[in-house]
């Protein structure tokens, strides 16, 4: 499964230290064909009806001795999906098996692939999320989506008339998860200088620099053929800046808390999964709405430095019990996060040092910038867009803080004060909703 090298790209190239890349990257026009045609042994292909069809109209097709395991409409990762997969993909002990898909198929190939301790390659069919190269993978377990560790791809494959066929609306949510990268990324060092949990500032310039082709050319409204290398290398360098960091941090910070509660409840729901990137979309509007608020409060205190900070602790078994009754699926699990999290409060610096460090922090993008950069992805701006609606967010502002232990600017806005004062203002600066 290889193409020629000269289409072999780099995920590291922004890194200024070498990045370790985890797995051999092609991109270019016509990529999956030859590399079928070129493979020495049989090859596994796995699919789902609509990536193996695209697969075969740019004319790679099987070839004669290959398998084809159709997997059909499959909506979720869950251990049902992973069961019959394994079933029927089987030992399959000589063919070597080539995932074909975006997220979902690729997360059940690194399965797959761990437990068979086998490796593939991946022929992605969209670039909708940054986890090609990661060795994590997401499976929905008891109602709860959890990241587990599996095996990484050892191709990936981004064949241009592949991605280029994809729905719009993969490319926007792409696009979507890429772009929360400066708002998880000022969350890592926030986390750094209210706990001293670590962040690497070389990896989030990295972050932050493999951003800036892809905003310049949503700024200037290119065509999505024109902008999908920016895209490309974004999505690529923010999964390298994971494994690097050996966290998800510098590519999931709040935005992907609210993310995750969108997602948690469709699957109470039995809801069709809104696109990953789209609902980042959403919390990264709400995020960078907050951290506007936030900035504007330290810098009300900065004259007279006589604005009292104040940090609020409600009873713990209050905030479980809260974060239960929004999101069931996470009712066993919230008592030991928000205690987890009480003790990192009682041990956090003091607010007044955290406030002079976070004054000092790099400026953000703009929630209004953010928001023009998503129009201009296709990505969407509204809550109703993906059905969610103020008293969610409003939820979202208050509780996800206990999603996770974690310290994001949640956190910090209940620290302040601002939440739950502002929560209003910063749900209407988001623009998600009507006022
Ligand atoms: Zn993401």
């Amino acid at each position: 499964m290889k193409p020629s090298s000269t289409n072999e790209i780099h995920p590291g190239k922004y890194f200024a230290r070498p990045a370790a890349e985890p797995c051999v990257v092609f991109a270019g026009k016509s990529l999956a064909s030859s590399a079928i045609s070129n493979a020495e042994g049989p090859l596994l292909f796995l699919g789902d009806a609509n990536t193996l069809a695209a697969l075969w109209r740019v004319g790679a097709g099987a070839r004669p001795g290959d398998r084809v395991v159709d997997l059909g409409a499959p909506l979720r990762l869950d251990d049902a999906l992973l069961s019959s997969a394994r079933e029927r993909v089987g030992r399959a002990e000589g063919f070597h098996l080539v995932a074909v898909g975006g997220g979902t198929i690729n997360d059940l190939a690194k399965l797959l692939a761990a437990e068979g301790r086998r490796s593939f390659s991946l022929v992605g069919t969209c670039a909708s999320m940054n986890g090609w190269v990661s060795a994590n993978a997401s499976i929905v377990r008891a109602g709860n989506k959890v990241s587990v560790p599996a095996v990484a791809p050892e191709r990936v494959l981004l064949d241009d008339d592949l991605l280029a066929g994809a729905p719009a609306a993969l490319a926007a949510a792409g696009i979507a998860d890429a772009l929360c990268g400066p708002f998880a990324c000022r969350d890592w060092r926030l986390a750094e200088l209210a706990d001293g949990t670590g962040h690497d500032a070389a990896i989030a310039a990295a972050v932050a620099r493999s951003l800036e082709p892809l905003t310049e050319c949503l700024e200037r409204g290119d065509e999505p053929d024109a902008l999908r290398p920016a895209l490309i290398d974004a999505l690529l360098a923010g999964g390298v800046a994971m494994s690097e960091a050996h966290s998800s941090a510098p590519a999931s910070g709040a935005e992907h808390l609210v993310a995750h509660a969108i997602d948690l409840l469709e699957i109470a729901r039995g809801a069709t999964p809104t696109l990953h990137g789209h609902a980042v979309a959403i919390g990264t509007l709400l995020v960078a709405a907050l951290w506007e608020v936030v900035d504007e409060h330290l810098a009300a205190m900065r004259p007279s430095g006589a604005v009292t900070p104040v940090r609020p602790h409600p009873a713990a078994s209050e905030r479980a019990a809260a974060l239960a009754a929004w999101l069931p699926t996470l009712a066993r699990e919230a008592p030991r996060v928000v205690l987890a999290k009480e003790a990192r409060e009682q041990a956090r610096r003091p607010l007044d040092a955290l406030c002079t460090e976070a004054m000092a922090l790099a400026p953000l993008p703009s929630v209004d910038r953010v928001r023009a950069w998503l129009r201009a992805a296709g990505a969407p701006t509204r809550a109703a867009a993906i059905h969610v609606d103020a008293a969610f967010l409003r939820s979202a502002l208050l509780l996800a803080r206990d999603m996770r232990d974690r310290t994001t600017v949640f956190d910090f806005a209940h620290d302040l004060g601002v939440l739950p004062t502002r929560l209003d203002e910063v749900v209407t600066r988001s623009g998600l909703v009507d006022r």
